[in-house]
């Protein structure tokens, strides 16, 4: 992807976040890192998922300094940099508050692979509890990189979520059905016991729906849907 084709891409992450259960006020960020460069483009701070456009997006490197764009970075940017500088397979971060995961964040309950998005995480979601408090500086940043590990995302303990990926749909879609997982479970712990598939279930459950090939038509979807609700905005 070029310049021009992540900017655009990273704008619809932030609108299909704000229609799929991210939205936070002004709060929350995603940013996805500029091939072949030590730098990154990022949403801004001062504007609400929805209102994202590309000429919006700023260009930040990787010690957390603003290089290029209108407007101001995000105080927690130190959550990107340093889950970028730990983990090179990473090219995006979704940085949210969704009700349903941090809800379940603070029960300190692993997730259950109890609907199909369970799945997603069946390597592990670890809770990242070495504070509560936003991560302004790249020590903190380093703690929450050293959390995440090798894992696809992990609950913020009364804080949030954060999800990466290869690409900015798969992150995007993961940190979607992290929220869906998560409610999901809570619906079901508020009603009864609920039963979850086992771990040899849960991986073909993952390797047969979450395919390279149904990740796009998912994508796709949430593109068509979100450019209905921009034109009606
Ligand atoms: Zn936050």
């Amino acid at each position: 992807m070029n310049l021009k084709e992540l900017k655009e891409t990273l704008a619809y992450s932030c609108n299909i976040l704000a229609q799929e259960g991210h939205w936070d006020n002004v709060l929350g960020h995603v940013s996805v890192r500029i091939p072949n460069q030590e730098k990154i483009l990022m949403k801004p701070h001062g504007f609400g998922f929805e209102e994202i456009r590309p000429n919006h997006l700023i260009v930040c490197d990787l010690e957390g300094n603003k290089i290029e764009g209108p407007h101001e970075r995000h105080s927690e940017i130190f959550i990107h940099t340093e889950i970028y500088k730990a983990r090179p397979d990473v090219q995006c971060v979704v940085h949210s508050h969704p009700p349903y995961a941090t809800a379940f964040g603070s029960l300190r309950q692993p997730l259950r692979p109890i609907s199909h998005e369970g799945s997603i995480f069946y390597e592990g979601l670890p809770l990242f509890d070495y504070t509560t408090a936003l991560i302004r500086t790249s020590e903190l940043g380093k703690e929450v990189a050293k959390t995440l590990g090798n894992c696809r995302g992990i609950l913020m303990k009364n804080h949030g979520s954060t999800v990466v990926g290869g690409a900015i749909q798969e992150a995007t879609l993961y940190a979607i059905f992290l929220e869906k997982a998560a409610r999901i479970q809570l619906l079901a712990s508020a009603s009864g016991e609920p039963s979850w598939s086992s771990d040899d279930e849960a991986k073909i459950k993952f390797e047969q729906i979450y395919t390279p090939h149904r990740l796009s038509s998912m994508w796709d979807y949430f593109v068509r849907r979100t450019r209905r609700a921009m034109k009606n905005g």
